[in-house]
């Protein structure tokens, strides 16, 4: 926790405790009183899109569908079927969870654009089915004499304590969200929005994950309906169409989509800044849209991410002595093949990336793979890590069959990676980054929370990182966003790491560093699997080189007979340094 959230938190605390009192104390006039309502609950739906897009970038243009469903509920429960008014506000809730599932389960493979298309779709369908099944909904006539609940032998028909009620709910979902936003789920979601690639292949389950951040802002957007519902005696479907889901869009990106505060701050000033520009008679629509537009563009983190930049640079958190790292795996000094691809190919049309290779990896050892570029390095470390799906052939870690997994599932089978090109979480911190690597499933090195902090400490100690573990990894310097992709890979506790030219953009400091990192991961008997461009460096780390070209292996052995053999010598065409060609 940064110094600025001492005060904030406490203030956060009082203004919502004044928010639910002063009301009781001192009742607030109708108009007013209906404008805080409407705040209120439309916070509840905006909290959702705050979980949704804020924490796992899926944009939904339905949310004002699902508000809607929860404020049937409640009215149709009540009025129709007669039942208490909490029961109809589960079953709206309910209602509104359960189709989220169903439509994030459908279309969640899909990627961005399709999202959005969907789900203005099924607000749309949502519209026409409210205002036409006349005998459920009443049409577009709409609802009324919707009543208020009593709680704990409290009766809530006056507006004031029902306000209470909706505060308090308000506050409640709040606090879960931001505290949602740090949990395991939470860390997953951001991963997801961040680089889904990557979250897949630290070992989120990036579908699941999605459809749950769906469902919950489905469910948080039923439960703002409901208590819409009772908060108003009526409601029609006008008040849950698409304009609507717009609005509440508008309100979680004006505010900041990713802090829970700020789904309040945008939905009250979207809400009041109408009231306070009432002055302006004709001209206010415009002035009004003039000033979401300018809070936008110049803030496009929205007020709350502004604001909590004016705190200054985070402050580095004290955290005592790292645990030593444990790696490598138990059974290392049994040897044996720990990877073996068979007569894998993968073709991309025409083209064949990679045309039957076959690599036998020994466990414990450092395996290199070397190729002119383009030779299909790349490609076979993405049918490795499941990725892509191979054309032919199979791989089999520890004697286990695994090609045709999820990047996921080889993640939970221990398979770690990096990227050639870096794939961080750029808007997390560095522990951050390494804490979702240390979350992967079957991490048998760090399964409670607490255990799963100190193994990323433990990694980013490993990798020389500790130091910076508070840090945005965005403002980090190339070099050691490597280390840190490094680490990511290592708190997952992987038994065979596939390293993609760790090298490349490294300068020469930088990369006697990795050696010297790489040589201590060796040490441990982690098996490694890397590909580089660097002779020097593969020379002084492999065990075993294989060299592909045009996606076949034409040659295979100990460093100083590949790297002398014609073949490679006449593949890399001169690439090969002077000392290899000698
Ligand atoms: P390397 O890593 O050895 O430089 P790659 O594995 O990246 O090589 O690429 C091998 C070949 O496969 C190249 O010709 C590349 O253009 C092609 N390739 C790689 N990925 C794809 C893809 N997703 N779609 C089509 N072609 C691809
Ligand atoms: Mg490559």
């Amino acid at each position: 926790m940064t110094s600025r959230s001492r005060y904030v938190i406490p203030l956060l605390l009082l203004a919502a405790a004044a928010s639910i009192v002063l009301p009781l104390v001192h009742p607030v006039n109708g108009y007013l009183l209906n404008l805080f309502m409407q705040a209120a609950t439309y916070a509840m739906a905006v909290l959702g899109l705050t979980v949704v897009l804020g924490y796992a970038g899926q944009i939904s243009i339905a949310q004002a569908g699902f508000f809607g469903l929860g404020a049937y509920g409640v009215a149709i429960g009540t009025t129709v079927l007669h039942l208490p008014f909490f029961i109809g506000l589960a079953l709206g809730v309910l209602v509104a969870g359960l189709l989220g599932a169903v439509l994030g389960a459908s279309t969640l493979k899909l990627g961005g654009h399709y999202l959005a298309m969907v789900t203005i779709s099924f607000q749309q369908i949502l519209t026409l089915v409210l205002t036409n099944w006349i005998s459920l909904t009443r049409g577009p006539d709409g609802i009324r004499n919707i009543p208020r609940p009593s709680l704990f032998g409290v009766s809530l028909e006056d507006s004031d304590r029902y306000l209470g009620l909706c505060l308090l709910v308000l506050y409640a979902v709040g606090v879960f969200v931001w505290w949602l936003k740090g949990t395991k789920l939470g860390l997953g979601m951001q991963a997801v929005r961040d680089n889904e690639l990557a979250a897949e292949v630290v070992g989120v389950d990036t579908y699941r994950v999605k459809v749950t951040a769906f469902c919950l802002s489905a469910l948080l957007g039923g439960l703002g309906g409901g208590l819409f519902a009772g908060g108003f005696g009526y409601i029609s479907p006008d008040q849950f169409s698409f304009n609507e889901s717009v609005v509440l869009l508008t309100m979680v990106l004006l505010g900041g989509a990713d802090a829970a505060v700020g789904s309040v701050v945008g939905t009250a000033l979207l809400i009041l800044l109408p009231e306070w520009l009432r002055f302006l008679r004709g001209a206010y629509l415009a002035v009004y849209g003039l000033a979401v537009i300018l809070i936008m563009v110049f803030m496009p983190t929205g007020l709350w991410g502004m604001l909590s930049r004016l705190g200054g640079p985070p402050r580095l958190r004290e955290r005592g002595v790292p645990d030593v790292l444990t790696l490598g795996d138990p059974d290392a000094a049994a040897g044996g093949l720990l990877l073996e691809i068979k007569g894998l190919a993968k073709h991309f049309g025409g083209l064949k990336a990679l045309d039957g290779v076959d690599i036998s990896v020994e466990r414990g050892k450092v395996h290199a793979l070397i190729g002119p570029n383009g030779s299909g390095k790349t490609t076979m470390l993405n049918v490795l890590s499941g990725i892509y799906r191979p054309t032919r052939g199979e791989v089999l870690v520890d004697g286990v069959k695994v090609s045709g997994l999820a990047p996921h599932e080889l993640a939970a089978a221990g398979v770690g990676r990096t990227f050639q090109n870096i794939r961080l979480f750029l808007s997390l911190t560095v522990l951050e980054n390494v804490v979702i690597g240390a979350q992967r499933p079957h991490n048998s090195a760090a399964q409670t929370p607490d255990q799963v902090q100190r193994r990323a400490m433990a990694a980013l100690d490993f990798v020389g990182m500790a130091a910076r573990a508070d840090l945005k990894v965005a403002s980090l310097p190339y070099g050691h966003q490597r280390l840190v992709e490094i680490a990511r890979a290592l708190a997952g506790n992987p038994t065979l790491l596939l390293l993609d030219e760790p090298a490349a953009g490294l300068n020469l400091t930088e990369k006697q560093e990795l050696v010297g990192l790489l040589k201590r991961l060796a040490g441990h008997g982690l098996t490694l699997f890397l590909i580089d461009h660097d002779m020097n460096l593969v020379e002084q780390m492999a065990d075993r080189i294989t060299v592909l070209n045009f996606g076949k292996r034409i040659a295979e052995g100990a460093p100083a007979d590949v790297l002398r053999h014609p073949d490679v010598i006449a593949a890399y065409l001169g690439e090969v340094p002077d000392d290899a060609a000698a």
